[in-house]
């Protein structure tokens, strides 16, 4: 029987464009209307196109492409941006993913500009490149506890679209990706967090002191999608409280964009019936 299929494109039906997230239903799931079997129905399937495209970019980066797709996830405290990482990004080969999580700056990343240890993490050509948390962590956390006065996180907004602006002309194809639970999901994720001992060391006891932020973080957040959502890096607004719904999406965001780059195998660097032909009288 033929799989339920998204009724929009993910990339229309998630776009950050003048969406308020106060008021979004955390538990939607825009543009696929089927439900969690039918959804996981398609993931399966749509994990193999994925894949498919992941290894072609990959090939391309192996001929000298320097393009590159670089994934920058966003999300609050059990938003499932984990799950994304292990789910999706962990459907396509290894060798051509680089992961890079940014956690609390270290010592030695204080001491340079904020945008040092992005630069560094860079995809290079061919690679999935995946930042879960990143440079907008210098405009979230940093705005809501007031890590620097905000004459310093002000001028960011323009800094990181500039920046931005910077990656893309040099090849590489942004997909911007801020996730979000509900509180009473989060809770619950929490609950369970402290109710299985195999999920203990997700828990730290400071995301229950982060939950009191929560509008000062919705407010970051808006910020963050009405400034920095470019022409050239748009960003995407995933309700997951559906993990199932999260994992579709952000594949079908990565299909998009790999579809996007035209890739075609590059073609053989030798002469094919040559080799054939060496090959049998070997
Ligand atoms: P996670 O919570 O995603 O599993 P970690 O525990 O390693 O990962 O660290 C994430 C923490 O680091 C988050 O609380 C996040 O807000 C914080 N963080 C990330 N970047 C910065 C930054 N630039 N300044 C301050 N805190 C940051």
């Amino acid at each position: 029987m033929a799989k339920i299929q998204w009724s929009i494109a993910a990339t229309e039906a998630l776009k950050a464009d003048g969406l308020r997230i106060a008021e979004l239903d955390t538990a939607g799931t825009p543009g696929f209307p089927g439900d969690k079997k039918a959804g996981q129905e398609l993931l399966a399937e749509r994990a193999e196109v994925l894949s498919s495209l992941q290894e072609r970019l990959y090939a391309n980066g192996r001929s000298g492409d320097s393009r590159n797709v670089l994934l920058v996830l966003q999300g609050m405290d059990t938003s499932g941006k984990g799950g994304i990482v292990r789910h999706v990004i962990g459907s396509v080969d290894p060798q051509g993913v680089d992961h890079a999580a940014f956690g609390v700056p270290t010592a030695q990343e204080k001491r340079h500009h904020y945008l040092w240890r992005i630069r560094k993490a860079l995809p290079r050509g061919g690679q999935l490149g995946v930042f879960d948390r990143s440079h907008y962590e210098d405009v979230l956390v940093v705005r809501v506890h007031n890590l620097v006065p905000e004459a310093e996180w002000e001028p960011r907004y323009d800094e990181i679209n500039a920046f931005e602006r910077e990656l893309v002309d040099a090849g590489t194809t942004l997909v911007k990706v801020a996730m979000f639970v509900s509180l009473g999901e989060q809770k619950k994720r929490l609950r369970e967090r402290l109710d299985r001992p195999d999920k203990y060391w997700k828990f730290n006891p400071s995301d229950i002191d982060e939950r009191a932020y929560w509008p000062a973080y919705q407010e970051a957040y808006q910020a963050m999608l009405d400034r920095t959502s470019t022409d050239y890096a748009r960003w995407h607004v995933i309700p997951a409280d559906h993990k199932w719904y999260a994992r579709l999406a952000v594949t079908e965001l990565l299909i998009e964009a790999l579809i996007q780059l035209k890739l075609d195998w590059p073609p053989a660097k030798f002469d094919v019936e040559e080799q054939k032909r060496r090959l049998a009288e070997s």
